[in-house]
């Protein structure tokens, strides 16, 4: 709990003439709680001015109950929503309300009026509060008299910790704890929760209507389902990690009760008419239809093909259903490759530029014959011929259904927005841009300027990037840039979001998991705002927090993507593919000296002076130690694995290894970091 406490309302004076052993039939908490109200009740005295609403709490009593509906489209979701409500409240105030079904407090001879309304009850509709019609997640937070009505669209069966629930009245929840309470989370698990102390809270007066914008509010989890537990050296510590973090989702409110999980549209597609329609898929330079060794069994389309168009409306009407009802025209992942006429045609050419063109793509193709990688990167920009064959296939689907939506990807050399194609409100387009290592400022102007781009085209867009990946468990601070963007997008008018993805290194990268969050859920908010709720959670030691993840912002801010692709290639050359975005830490030394360590560990140090005794804040300039130990130990390891490799000795890099796992597992309880993510990494080289 926090010691900052916002301006409190006056104590309120109720009238009382009940006893609670009237009706409390044997609940003794119920009984408990209440005998705490009368006592509170008992001795105020004074008014409250009508805009703070009622009081709920009055120096640390109980005055108001908790009453969760009795009916429900979810009623999990009701259980959940009061649980985390109560939760929140006794941590800020040390008042442990009740929660009553709503027929028990219907029963009471004298009804505490002083109540919040969990869900739909009688109170709720009597508010004329509707919310039937709303979308899902959408909510309603209305203050009538002496009831807060907290009621949201609720769907599905699970616990909202599954992200395909509809969670409006938990959503109302947290949006009160939120603006009321001044609550902020700002990692996942216990420690991470930033509750302002208060002894006397009262309900605000709330006319707030929340129609869910979004379709989906995504962050994918990454390596949760691929790489298991692995890191974790307990069953329970990666549990809860996993449990922690699904609760940190939710109450930033990322879920997605509508789903855009339409994947690959070709899936299947080589093995099925790879022999009875070739012609479906891309014709490499070499005149043949087939996949290129880049990615075999998986060739990109020839986009132009009418027969294609046809095929995919067939597997659509025979698959479509009312979850996905789009017709999904993602590629497979791989970049577009078709050299035929029709899709060179549609590339919008001069006859000059096209066949210098295909001069330079044939030539790199023969070239690399054995391993032609990158030999399409000659066709340029193919984004015209995409947009193209998204309103063909559109075309050829609106003889179904007229008012037809499309959705594919804009990735790869069609991530670029079209010059000459004008696309409509039913094409979905989702944005994959990389907003990842190193996040320098051209990144962020080149997606900007793809979001932009897309947009003026008349498409809807969702915003899908590859975000947050390349540091590793190295500290890093690009918050303001990632709000930023993110922010851009949705001025944009994206109309969902699905991140790829959250890697969890809450200690290494804490403010900009936050601001990633919170960006999406405060579109017009400022993200030095946001930053700044983040560092008030270390209390006395927020500016030095400020300044250990500014030294790590310094640190990377002259590194330009050209500089570091030049320092990849020639990695590249002593090492091939091995670097990629998941092996950073084979390079991290590089960028991260010993000079560097020094300065984070003082700061850090200067941050544990600041908050001596404040025991909260203490623990949360420890989880930032931790993050930074745990760097430098892999660090240690890769520079052990390296020499290694040069003179054939391995004791030194085994025992460094099982440094970083012992204080991992020392450690994990913090959960400051995603183990089974940097281990998944760090597996792909060190092979332990
Ligand atoms: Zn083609």
């Amino acid at each position: 709990m926090e010691s900052r406490i916002p301006s409190l309302a006056p104590a309120q004076w109720i009238p009382v003439q009940w006893t609670p052993l009237q009706w409390c039939r044997g609940q003794l908490h119920v009984f408990l709680s209440l005998l705490a109200i009368v006592g509170c009740m008992a001795t105020g005295n004074s008014a409250e001015p009508i805009d703070r609403g009622f009081e709920i709490v009055r120096l640390g009593k109980p005055v108001a109950v908790i009453i969760k509906a009795e009916v429900s489209e979810n009623p999990k979701v009701i259980e959940d929503a009061a649980s985390e409500l109560r939760y929140h409240l006794e941590r800020a105030t040390g008042a442990n309300l009740s929660i009553l079904r709503e027929q028990e407090w219907m029963a009471m001879p004298k009804r505490i009026e002083a109540s919040i309304h969990v869900g739909m009850t009688s109170a709720s509709k009597s508010a004329g509060v509707d919310v039937s019609q709303m979308r899902p997640n959408g909510f309603v937070m209305r203050t009538v008299g002496k009831q807060l009505i907290l009621a949201g669209k609720d769907g599905g069966e699970d616990t909202p910790l599954h992200d395909r629930v509809s969670m409006g009245t938990l959503f109302a929840v947290y949006e009160f704890l939120e603006q009321q309470v001044g609550v902020r989370w700002l990692w996942p698990g216990e420690l991470g929760e930033f509750i302002p102390r208060q002894e006397t809270l009262s309900s605000g007066t709330w006319s707030l209507t929340e129609d869910a914008k979004l379709m989906q509010r995504q962050w994918q989890f990454e390596t949760l389902p691929s790489a298991g537990k692995q890191g974790w050296s307990t069953e329970a510590a990666w549990h809860k990690h996993k449990i922690d973090t699904y609760r940190w989702l939710r109450r930033q409110r990322i879920s997605r009760s509508y789903t855009l999980d339409y994947g690959e549209a070709f899936t299947g597609y080589w093995q099925r008419f790879q022999t009875s329609h070739p012609e479906y898929f891309n014709q490499l330079p070499n005149g043949r239809r087939e996949p290129d060794s880049q990615h075999p069994g998986h060739p990109a389309m020839c986009q132009s093909e009418p027969a294609l168009w046809k095929q995919m409306v067939s597997d659509w009407k025979a698959n479509r259903t009312e979850m996905l009802p789009w017709v999904n025209c993602s590629p497979n992942d791989t970049p577009g490759k078709c050299v035929c006429e029709k899709c060179l045609a549609w590339d919008g050419r001069s006859p000059a530029e096209q066949t210098q063109v295909l001069k330079q793509v044939r030539e790199a193709f023969d070239q690399n014959a054995v391993t032609p990688l990158d030999w399409w990167r000659h066709l340029g920009p193919l984004s015209n011929r995409y947009a193209s064959y998204l309103l063909a296939v559109q075309n050829e689907a609106r003889q179904v259904d007229p008012e037809v939506t499309v959705i594919g990807y804009a990735y790869e050399n069609y991530m670029r927005p079209p010059q000459r194609v004008q696309l409509n409100d039913r094409v979905v387009v989702m944005l994959a841009n990389y907003l990842s290592f190193p996040y320098e400022e051209e990144i962020s102007r080149e997606f900007r300027s793809d979001c932009a781009g897309w947009s003026d085209t008349g498409a809807r867009l969702i915003l899908r990037p590859n975000i947050t990946y390349g540091w590793h468990n190295f500290p890093a601070h690009f918050a303001e840039r990632a709000g930023a963007d993110i922010q851009f997008a949705f001025l944009q008018g994206v109309i969902g979001t699905d991140l790829d993805s959250l890697t969890g290194q809450w200690a290494a990268h804490g403010p900009s998991l936050y601001v990633i969050a919170r960006a999406q859920l405060h579109p017009q908010k400022p993200t030095a705002e946001m930053l700044a709720d983040y560092y008030r959670g270390f209390g006395l030691a927020a500016d030095n927090v400020r300044a250990y993840f500014e030294h790590w912002q310094a640190l990377l801010s002259g590194l330009s993507r050209d500089r570091w692709n030049a320092f990849a290639a020639e990695r590249d050359q002593q090492d091939p593919g091995v670097l990629n975005f998941r092996t950073f830490y084979t390079v991290a030394e590089k960028f991260y000296s010993t000079q560097a360590f020094d300065e984070g560990y003082a700061i850090l140090d200067r941050a544990a002076l600041a908050v001596h005794g404040d025991d909260l804040a203490s623990r949360r300039v420890a989880f930032l130690h931790a993050g930074l130990r745990d760097a430098e130990l892999t660090l240690a390891v890769q520079r052990a694995f390296d020499s290694s490799r040069r003179d054939g000795d391995r004791d030194s890099f085994i025992s460094a290894r099982e440094a970083l796992i012992r204080f991992r597992a020392e450690n994990e309880g913090m959960l400051y970091s995603n183990i089974a993510y940097t281990t998944f990494c760090e597996n792909r080289t060190w092979g332990w």
